[in-house]
């Protein structure tokens, strides 16, 4: 068995657990320690020096933690991973880390909201530039990377406007450039997009969304070369954002169920967006697995599955029509976050983009009656009958 390659599904179960399993345990324990003992003072300097496995303080590094960076690592088959206490702990940490004053980013406009304040407000404080491309426009991605620049920063689909860029293009022509290439793949999830295996140099998510699954814990994790983790993860170690070993449980266990989940809500989502795009009341449909959607051609290249989230607009475009519209649907949580079990709506002015005012979202191209649908796990048809029923007012 020792060559046989196992399938997503079984490492949603079995990976990364085998290590910290004790005493017969079949569940991976919460290491709630702050330090871990040596007698021996000699073995102590070979763990703190990283000549030998294990544990010094869990600021650094905790089992529990270890465990959950272990089983995405494989799945989204990296060399290494470490990890951050929320998402956006670990796309800070790693700008940090990997970027100088002087230093140039190009990355797209409809990145999530967190990540292009860091582009917009933050990094030029330090004297690093940053471009921002139009999301879709390749051809002005790749000018730009070609001028130069350390990183290019990628995410497909995104959070909220669900526009998919070309990764394994785009890899190709930061490679050549000589940036490190990063994707947050946190809509997409390793079950339905695999980055590494397009190019691309370092993969993240929001741990939050979809690999916890059920919207109990905050996390972050990248995954990549074994010499780009270790920057992050000094940097992080450093500025302290750690990853909870609780909630890295929490993580762990929602992760179990990662491919079913995903399976489901591929379907499930599919089904909704084509009940949207044939409604009157609504507008534009955004969503990869409808074949007129404007990213289908390349999603259907580079995933597996469209996954679980969705755009739409209203007809009626105007924030009052979603202040109206909103509370009228009952097995949907109106709430910020997306990628639970239940389904999750939200307008980026309350989610996505809470930071931005409306004339920044006007200028990134965020309609003002968009609404982000984060398809749950429920019954479809029950998901389908609560939006028709919400419509009717229009
Ligand atoms: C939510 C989200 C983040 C930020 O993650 P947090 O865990 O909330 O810090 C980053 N990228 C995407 C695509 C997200 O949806």
């Amino acid at each position: 068995m020792t060559n046989h390659q196992i399938l997503a599904g079984t490492q949603c179960i079995w990976a990364g657990e085998e290590e910290y399993l004790m005493q017969g345990a079949t569940q991976v324990p919460v290491v709630h320690s702050v330090s871990y003992g040596y007698k021996d003072v000699d073995e102590w300097m070979q763990v703190a020096l990283g000549q030998k496995a294990g544990h010094i303080y869990s600021r650094a590094t905790n089992p529990t933690v270890h465990a959950f960076e272990e089983k995405i690592r494989q799945l989204e088959g990296a060399e290494a991973a470490t990890s951050a206490s929320t998402g956006m702990g670990i796309i800070s940490s790693t700008l940090f880390a990997l970027l100088s004053p002087g230093d140039r980013v190009v990355s797209v406009k409809d990145t999530y909201g967190g990540t292009n304040l860091i582009f917009t407000e933050f990094l030029p404080r330090f004297n690093i530039e940053v471009t921002l491309c139009d999301t879709t426009d390749h051809e002005a991605i790749e000018n730009e990377v070609a001028k130069g620049c350390q990183v290019l920063y990628l995410e497909s689909p995104t959070n909220p406007t669900v526009k998919v860029v070309d990764l394994a293009r785009l890899a190709a022509a930061g490679s050549k450039a000589g940036a490190i290439v990063i994707a947050d793949n946190t809509f997409a999830t390793p079950i339905n997009q695999k980055p590494l295996s397009l190019g691309v140099d370092l993969v993240l998510h929001s741990a939050t969304k979809f690999l916890g699954g059920h919207a109990d814990a905050l996390g972050g994790v990248i995954c990549g070369q074994k010499s780009l983790i270790k920057q992050i993860f000094h940097f992080r170690e450093i500025n302290g954002a750690t990853l909870h070993p609780m909630a890295a449980y929490f993580l762990l266990r929602g992760m179990k169920t990662l491919h079913l989940r995903i399976r489901q809500q591929n379907e499930s989502a599919l089904n909704i967006a084509r009940f949207l795009e044939s409604h009157p009341a609504v507008g534009d449909v955004r969503y990869p697995g409808l074949t007129s959607d404007e990213g289908h051609r390349i999603a259907q290249q580079q995933m597996h599955g469209f996954g679980g989230m969705l755009g739409f607009t209203l007809k009626e475009n105007s924030f009052d029509a979603v202040r109206r519209f909103l509370p009228r649907l009952r097995y949907a949580h109106a709430a910020a976050n997306l990628g639970s079990v239940e389904t999750i709506v939200g307008p980026p002015a309350t989610t996505s983009h809470v930071e931005c005012s409306a004339e920044e979202r006007a200028a990134m191209g965020i309609p003002e009656s968009l609404i982000r649908y984060s398809t749950g796990i429920e019954d479809v048809a029950d998901l389908i009958a609560d939006l028709k029923q919400a419509l009717t007012i229009f």
